[in-house]
């Protein structure tokens, strides 16, 4: 096994696909060996071409490596996953997993590594598949200082920004809380463009108001949802994702889960998970989230 601190590592990369397979070319880009499993054998054809050496199980993929990465759809495939590789893995092996999944997943195999002798992180990402692509995504990263100060190095290769955010799954807890503000601000925003043209307010106006005073957010000076004021958001290309609403619905879930752990009071966010489980059913799941106004417009 290397020695962790190493420039150039041999690590195991389960998890292939939109954001793995981009992710697993960029360590490859940074001088690392990686050995990659994903059940799809055409994606891990892809990732062969991009330098990744394919493997034809978890437990292969992951043997003799210092560091094993997982980028899954959910917590039911990560808990599978890792207890796969539990049994290939030697104590102190470093286990990130950069996959968004719910709270109480994330702490079960934080629990597994932990009784393993293992090192390990969740790191869930944001930034899309641009951002997996480029090598800028941020990382939310949750777990004890010594792994993450073993992993920044690596998470390096694939992201900007690297932030430690607590304890087991505070890098998980980090995401939903994030993106439960983005769903719902989005709606926000969507209501407020949805309304100005009732009252005869151009997109416009309210864009060059609101841009400049406290409606200002992100989902509407970044990723504004109407077409014009901001030429480079999905509105202006037929809501082409960006980020699914798939997604965005999986990740309100995922808040309404950690709502529903914890005892916290989320009524917006519960409302958002409603809306989008709507859009999503009527039509909208492979549209770019900021599409929620055509709904909004077409209710009013
Ligand atoms: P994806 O479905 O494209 O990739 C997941 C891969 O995991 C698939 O290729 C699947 O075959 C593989 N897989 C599932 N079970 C497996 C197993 N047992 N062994 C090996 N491989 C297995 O999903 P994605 O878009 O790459 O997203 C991955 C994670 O990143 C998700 O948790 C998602 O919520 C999160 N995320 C995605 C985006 C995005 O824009 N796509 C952005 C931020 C976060």
């Amino acid at each position: 096994m290397d020695d962790i601190n190493s420039k150039h590592l041999t690590m195991g990369f389960i998890g292939l696909g939109h954001m793995g397979g981009p992710m697993a070319a960029n360590l490859v880009k940074a001088g690392h060996v990686v050995r990659g499993f994903d059940l799809m054998p055409d994606l891990l054809q892809a990732a062969t071409g991009a330098g990744v050496t394919p493997c034809r199980s978890v437990v292969e993929a992951v043997e003799g490596c210092g560091v094993v990465i997982t980028m899954l759809p959910a917590g039911k495939h990560v808990i599978s996953v890792w207890t796969d590789l539990m049994t290939a893995v030697s104590e102190r092996t470093l286990l990130i997993d950069c996959s968004t999944i719910d709270i109480e997943s994330s702490r079960h195999v934080h629990g597994m590594a932990k009784a393993r002798g293992c090192l390990s992180l969740d790191a869930p990402v944001s930034g899309g598949t641009s951002g997996a692509m480029a090598g800028t995504l941020t990382f939310m990263v949750g777990g004890e200082s010594e792994a993450f100060t073993a992993a920044e190095p690596i998470l390096r290769a694939m992201g900007q920004k690297i932030i430690h955010c607590g304890g087991a799954a505070m890098g998980q807890a980090a995401k939903i809380c994030n993106n439960m503000i983005l769903g719902i601000s989005m709606i926000a925003v969507s209501e407020a463009f949805v309304l100005a043209e009732k009252l005869g307010l151009s997109q416009q106006s309210l864009y060059d108001v609101a841009s400049v005073s406290s409606g200002q957010c992100w989902s509407l000076t970044t990723y504004c949802p109407v077409p014009g004021p901001v030429p480079a958001s999905p509105a202006n290309r037929d809501y082409q994702p960006g980020f699914v609403t798939a997604l965005m619905l999986k990740d309100l879930m995922l808040s309404q889960d950690a709502a529903a752990l914890t005892g916290a009071k989320t009524q917006l966010g519960h409302e958002a998970a409603a809306l989008y489980q709507r859009f999503s059913d009527a039509g909208g799941t492979a549209k770019d989230f900021s599409a929620i106004i055509e709904m909004i417009r077409s209710e009013t």
